[in-house]
């Protein structure tokens, strides 16, 4: 794992006259292990800045360090992040062991390894007895627990979550918030969590980045947020 700096992080979408920038200066200082979500209602530029982060965006200004190393030049698989998004895609052809191993095999790691790394990840998402079906067998939950277990094998620095809750309906949301809270306790994984939900984001944050047309308004913990006299 891995903590993050983020120092005068700027984002303009065009160029002269035309240019909008969409990101302000934003300054971050984010400790490993720590889950950090950013929060701020649409279009305020959560997604820009974790896209930014995971190389998916170019960085206009300033700088982002994942462990120490500035990664603005490098590519998305050079940053050594996993991201989860809202709508994951398995293989449907595939079990969800090979599901979960793909990654690993394109990256030629030896099958014994693989199957340690995949095995460990069943069993905190308690996947174990479902490794031979495919998707089409599964339940929308576990769906979402082998996605979750295709990041988490990677072992990657940092996890970058993209409003990964915000289209299951409240039972599953819930449970797979708790899901998320139990891979922060037991793997102490850095995390950015984007949302536009304050209670979502009260609930799993340790420190909250408050975003608005661009600009970090705040960064603290919930309290610190919540109850400012
Ligand atoms: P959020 O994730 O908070 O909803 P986004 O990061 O998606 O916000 O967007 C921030 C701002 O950047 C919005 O005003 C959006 O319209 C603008 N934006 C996002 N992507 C592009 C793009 N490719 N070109 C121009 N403007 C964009
Ligand atoms: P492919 O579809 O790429 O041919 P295989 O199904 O042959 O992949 O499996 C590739 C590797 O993953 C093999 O080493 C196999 O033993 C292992 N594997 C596949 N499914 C499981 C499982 N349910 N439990 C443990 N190992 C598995």
């Amino acid at each position: 794992m891995a903590s993050i700096q983020l120092k005068n992080v700027t984002k303009s979408y065009g160029k002269g006259k035309q240019a909008l920038q969409v990101i302000h200066g934003v300054n971050a200082d984010v400790a490993d292990r720590e889950f950090i979500v950013i929060v701020g209602p649409s279009g305020c530029g959560k997604s820009t800045l974790l896209r930014m982060v995971a190389g998916l965006e170019e960085i206009s200004g300033g700088e982002i360090s994942i462990g120490g190393r500035v990664v603005n030049d490098l590519e998305p698989a050079e940053r050594d992040i996993a991201m989860v998004f809202q709508n994951y895609a398995l293989y449907p052809h595939m079990s969800v062991f090979n599901n979960m191993a793909y990654g690993l095999k394109i990256k030629k790691m030896p099958v014994a390894e693989i199957k340690t790394r995949v095995d460990k990840a069943a069993a905190i998402l308690e996947l174990g007895h479902l490794l031979d079906r495919t998707p089409r067998q599964l339940s929308g939950g576990q769906r979402q627990r082998v996605a979750m277990g295709r990041a988490i094998v990677r072992e990657p620095q940092v996890f970058l979550f993209d409003e990964p809750l915000s289209n299951l309906d409240a039972k599953l949301r819930a449970q797979t918030r708790l899901e998320i809270q139990k891979l922060h306790r037991e793997l102490g994984i850095t995390a950015l969590f984007v949302t536009h939900d304050q209670v979502e984001a009260m609930t799993l944050a340790e420190r909250m980045i408050v975003m608005n047309a661009g600009v970090m308004e705040q960064f603290g913990t919930p309290e610190e947020v919540y109850h400012r006299p």
